[in-house]
């Protein structure tokens, strides 16, 4: 009872971005720093700039998806002329050999 009396008082503040709970003296969220104590212009400021924050991932995250693609095409075409070259000189032996 005393417990969750404390977590109450002392943990009264949900963060509007994160829903992290915030303490009621917090200035800004601990989880990501939004202002609990500022200006409705400081919060909106700080949601816009979450939100280009997340379309900056997103494009990274399909730049980085494109880099492994062609990274894979390489690899594959590496490792098909690696076995060209080695078929040819295990053709090229065979016929010194023979
Ligand atoms: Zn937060």
């Amino acid at each position: 009872m005393n417990l969750n009396e404390s977590i109450e008082n002392t943990a009264s503040v949900k963060c509007p971005s994160c829903a992290n709970l915030a303490f009621d003296s917090e200035v800004v969220c601990s989880q990501c720093n939004y202002p609990l104590k500022g200006t409705e212009q400081d919060q909106k400021d700080f949601l816009f700039d979450q939100d280009m924050r997340s379309v900056d991932v997103d494009t990274a995250d399909k730049q980085l998806k494109k880099a492994r693609n062609m990274l894979y095409y390489i690899a594959v075409i590496y490792v098909l002329s690696g076995f060209v070259t080695y078929a040819k000189n295990q053709h090229l032996a065979g016929v010194s050999l023979g």
